[in-house]
Formats: C-alpha cells, structure tokens, sequence
C-alpha cells in the first residue's frame, strides 16, 4: 500500500487501512479479512484484499486523486478461528465490539485475546476508537465458496443478502434397556427418535427449496455402548436461510417436526438454541450499482445470496454495503485446495473497479 503511494495507519484492533485522499473525506471502502481457517485455501479473503489493491492502483494510476476519499481495509479477525471472535475487525469498525470482551473472549487454552492484543502492542481499552462513522459506502470481493455461479457458468455474483444462521443443541431422551432382553415393541430408543429427526430435517429444508439448508452435523450416544439400547441422543443443528420470513418458516417446521417425532416415539426432546442470527440485506442502491455496472462491462451475472457469514454482514449494519461473488472451482472452500483461476478472478475486480469509480470519482 505504501508503494502505491497510499496514506497507511491501522487502527486499534489491527485492522489495517491504505487511504487515497480526495476532496470529499468520507470514504469508499472496500477489501476483506486477512485471516483464515485452520487448513484453509489461500483467496478467503485474501482475494478481496489484493482484488481492492489491483482496482485502487488502477484508478490512482488512470483518474488521479479522487473526489471521495477511497479506503483499502485489511481486516482482521474474521473466522474466529483462534478466539470464539468472529467479525472482531468488523465489529470494532461499526462501533459494536464492547472492550469488555478482550477479557472474556479466550483461546482454547484459556487465554483471553486482550492478552493477544497487548502482545503485538494493542491496547485493548481503546477500541471505541477503532469506529469509523465517515464510511460512505463498503463495497467487498470474495470468493463464492460454494458451486452457483460455476454450474450456471457465470461471471460474477451480486449479493443480495447473507442468510440467517440458527444453531441449537437437540437432547432426545428415551430409555438406555439391554439390547438382548428388552422386545423391540417395549424400547424407547433416542437414537431411533434423533434418526429419524435428522431425516426429516433435511426433507423440510429440501421441501423450501433452494436456499434453504439445515444440517444435522454433530451426534452423541449415550451410553454409547454396543449391547445397550440408546438412552440419549443429543446432536447439533444448524439451519440457514437469508429471508427473514423464510428463514422464520423453516425454524417452525423444525421445530413442529422434532416435537411431532419426539411425542410419537414416546420420547422428550429439549432444543437449546445457541445461535440465532437474523437474515442481513445488502444495500440496494449499491446493489443497483453493481448490477448496472456489470451489465455496462457485459458481463454475466446473477443476483445472489450468501450462505456463509462475511464482514459485509456486519458492515452492512452501519453502511450501504454489497459484495461481489466470483466463482469458487468445484465451490470447494476452506481447504488447502481451494481455488479460482485467475480468467475467473479478473471479471470481479473489474467489476469492483468501475464500481468504485462510480462511488469515488463519478459520483
Ligand atoms: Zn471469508
């Protein structure tokens, strides 16, 4: 960023900025996370970083300073992969990180990442002044991570909306019985009760239709034992759907569905809910901007929603925000093998360029 000549600070947080100053100081801002997952692939994220860099070089080098400030952020602490802090960069921009948290947030081993921090000489007590209130417009690339825009054959995605993410814990109680005394017809097994769940789970998502997912990832058994019918079973569920209505509708079908089996079967089921995370939309007058801009390169796009959680999500919250999809092959993410030419890449930083030029120097 230095090299291309822009003005480089970081903020309290560790996100990272490069400003092109214009005559106009609130800013145009666009990038991504610089972190990722444990075995992942080397564009999540990293791509919209250097996808904004290319497009900011671009448009110094052709149009000069700008009319509004433009920002390139390399943000941090997206995944959560170290510390349970998903979105810690963005939240600390949008003015929605509580500095309590640096002490609560804590590692696998106990260590709380307000000691991360101050190791790489962050002071966690000044984030409220990581928040930004003069952003115009955030505008991200990523990579899909996921298979639409290559079976359709297109160029680029524009995001509509990231989906609502619901997870819970389902504990199915029945009876643990010997497996060789106790007649089929006098068994209250929550194993048989959870199977039949997790079938039916996946029948109403698949009945709603695309986008709609819901996913049984997670069982315990218990006692777990070969020769012992199964007690308990307690398994994890995580549904998704980036329309609020929708999304309201498939949690009441699960919802009305583990109940129905439980009481059928003869078994108790209790749902914990852990995560409810409501659908975000995207700006539309960015989104009208992308989609008149791709049709103005020609290029082939669709409209889309995002079944994985981004920093857009909590930008969008506080910002006129959108973002640009470009295909992932084989939608194969979060894996070392992870991968977009780059022929697949350039249509969406071309797209991300001539959008900002509108927001910067257009507008
Ligand atoms: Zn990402």
């Amino acid at each position: 960023m230095r090299e291309l000549g822009l003005q480089v600070r970081s903020d309290a947080v560790g996100n990272l900025f490069g400003r092109l100053e214009g005559d106009d100081p609130t800013a145009v801002m666009t990038g991504s996370h610089i972190d990722t997952v444990p075995n992942g692939g080397p564009l999540d994220g990293a791509l919209g970083i250097l996808g904004a860099l290319s497009a900011v070089e671009t448009l110094k080098t052709q149009l000069g300073r700008p009319r509004r400030t433009l920002e390139v952020l390399v943000c941090c602490e997206e995944e959560g992969a170290a510390y349970p802090a998903n979105y810690w960069g963005a939240r600390a921009i949008t003015g929605t990180l509580d500095p309590a948290e640096a002490a609560s947030v804590k590692d696998a081993d106990g260590r709380p990442i307000g000691d991360a921090m101050r190791a790489v000489g962050l002071d966690p007590a000044a984030i409220p002044s990581a928040r930004r209130q003069d952003v115009a417009t955030f505008v991200e690339l990523h990579i899909e991570q996921g298979r639409l825009l290559e079976d359709a054959g297109l160029e680029v995605g524009v995001v509509g909306a990231i989906t609502g993410q619901y997870r819970a814990q389902v504990v199915v109680e029945g009876r643990p019985d010997h497996a060789g005394t106790t007649p089929m017809d006098l068994r209250s097994d929550a194993y048989l009760g959870a199977a039949e769940m997790a079938l039916r789970v996946a029948e109403i998502a698949g009945q709603l239709g695309r986008p709609a997912v819901a996913t049984v990832g997670r069982v315990r058994l218990e006692p777990g034992a070969v020769n012992v019918v199964p007690g308990r079973a307690t398994f994890s569920l995580d549904a998704r759907h980036p329309d609020l209505a929708l999304f309201e509708e498939l949690l009441t079908s699960l919802d009305v569905a583990l109940h129905e089996i439980a009481a059928r079967r003869d078994l108790a089921v209790a749902v914990t809910r852990h995560l409810y995370e409501e659908p975000t939309p995207m700006s539309a007058q960015v989104q009208d901007l992308l989609g008149e801009t791709a049709d103005a390169l020609g290029l082939r796009w669709m409209p889309m929603t995002s079944g994985a959680g981004h920093d857009s999500e909590i930008m969008a919250r506080a910002y006129p925000t959108a973002m640009i999809f470009v295909p992932s092959q084989g939608g194969r993410s979060h894996r070392p093998d992870e991968w977009t030419p780059i022929e697949q890449i350039v249509p969406g930083v071309r797209l991300l360029a001539h959008t900002l030029r509108r927001l910067a120097y257009d507008a």
